[in-house]
């Protein structure tokens, strides 16, 4: 076992824990970041790469409860829930259903849309940083409705958009093609978001975001962290082989990071989102721009020489290995779109830190702000990230 003894102490190396290291170390602060795997290879490689600012509604809203259970035990909807993992996400999918609620949602709501009003510019700075400024495409976002009633249905989510001032366009049919011209004629039209900014590698940004922080002298242990407790001038960190003492710890270890709080004493209720993702390699790309046919769940993301479609979600716990009908489902319903769409290049499945409000778990623990609690950020941690980073900074600054 080796001791080492730092400021503060980054548990877990995803997109949080990378942009909450880049940070702080800027403050000046020592910065150890412990991290098992390659960092940014969990949730944050995979992802849709989509900064979405436009993403002010929580997963759970009043008509996705009244839908829920046909939406969950449909193995083919986008929401869908792995039978055997239901008696131990009991507790977790009770409380969605209540933030589910009117009331609810419209409150969690406008926390996240508090939480995104500055994301796009956050990650232009950051991004400027680090050096992935080029990786970044601004030709904005778009959703596509099957139907003219289902573009209705989201008539109350884009009222609800325009009240947080998110730039958004209503399509018809014909403005979609001629927007993005290889779609196949889409009945209900589509909503822009004008202004969306999107990686276009993912993976690539968590390289150039584990460079940078190695080149300002964040120190990366690869580790876990098995047991985390206070200790009299700070917090301890009892890792598979080191032991750090730290005089605080930020807790960024994604879907992982309930048993760290726990062992302080917190219960959270966060769960996961497992999301997937298939890959097309190919040069010419049929989308422009991030495409998200609403009714499948997912985006068509072009990528540097591939295409990514990436989404879905599975509750299904983080023990069980990715379920190959979920992928099945992915595909076929990309090739509803792309009827040519070969065979995927690539598979992947990731965990999102999911809470029952969508809103992610950034504050002191109870027990003081010794420990900060930076997870749960769901569908919106890449957009989050800078964000997330300045508030874990200001928290350990004041
Ligand atoms: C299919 C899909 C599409 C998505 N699309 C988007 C999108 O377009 N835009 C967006 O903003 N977000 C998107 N997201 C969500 C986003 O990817 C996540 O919210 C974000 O990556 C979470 O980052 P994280 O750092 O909290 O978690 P992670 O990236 O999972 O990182 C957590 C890290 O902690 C480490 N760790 C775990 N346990 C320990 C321990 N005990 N000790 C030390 N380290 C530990 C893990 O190894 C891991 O590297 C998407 C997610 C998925 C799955």
């Amino acid at each position: 076992m080796e001791t080492i003894k730092t400021d503060i102490a980054v548990i877990g190396g995803g997109v949080i824990g990378l942009a909450a290291s880049i940070r702080l170390r800027a403050d000046g602060r020592d910065v150890v970041l412990i991290e098992p795997n390659e960092p940014g290879s969990g949730a944050s490689y995979g992802n849709a790469g989509t900064v979405a600012d436009y993403a002010i509604l929580p997963v759970g809203t009043p008509a996705v409860l009244r839908n829920l259970a046909s939406l969950l035990f449909n193995a083919d909807s986008p929401l869908s829930i792995r039978k055997a993992a239901l008696p131990t996400l009991l507790p977790w999918l009770m409380r969605f259903a209540y933030e589910s609620l009117p009331h609810r949602y419209k409150d969690n709501a406008s926390r996240i849309a508090d939480l995104l009003s500055e994301a796009a510019t956050e990650w232009l700075d950051m991004a400027a940083g680090i050096g992935a400024s080029a990786l970044l495409s601004g030709k904005g976002c778009l959703y596509l409705y099957q139907t003219p009633q289902s573009f209705r249905s989201a008539s109350a989510d884009i009222a609800l958009r325009r009240q947080y001032g998110i730039s958004q366009e209503l399509l018809n049919p014909d403005e979609v093609l001629r927007l993005e011209p290889h779609l196949p004629p889409v009945e209900g039209g589509g909503l822009f978001f004008p202004n969306a900014i999107n990686f276009t590698d993912p993976g690539i940004v968590m390289a150039e975001m584990a460079a940078a922080a190695k080149r300002a002298g964040v120190q990366f242990v690869r580790d876990a962290v098995k047991m985390i407790a206070r200790e009299r001038y700070g917090v301890k960190m009892v890792a598979s082989h080191n032991i750090i003492h730290a005089r605080a710890a930020v807790i960024a270890a994604g879907a992982y990071s309930g048993n760290l709080a726990r062992q302080l004493g917190e219960r959270v209720a966060l769960d996961t989102e497992r999301g997937y993702h298939l890959e097309f390699d190919m040069d010419t790309m049929p989308v422009e721009r991030p495409v998200c046919p609403t009714h499948h769940g997912f985006y068509f993301c072009p990528m540097r020489g591939r295409l990514r479609v990436a989404g879905t979600v599975e509750l299904g716990g983080i023990n069980a290995p990715p379920n190959p009908r979920r992928l099945e489902v992915l595909l076929a319903n990309a090739r509803r779109v792309f009827p040519k769409l070969g065979e995927p290049s690539r598979t992947w499945m990731g965990f999102r830190p999911s809470m029952p409000d969508s809103v992610p778990v950034i504050r002191p623990s109870k027990g003081g702000k010794d420990v900060i609690f930076a997870f749960g950020h769901g569908h919106i941690g890449l957009t989050l990230a800078p964000r997330t980073a300045r508030m874990v900074s200001s928290m350990l600054a004041a």
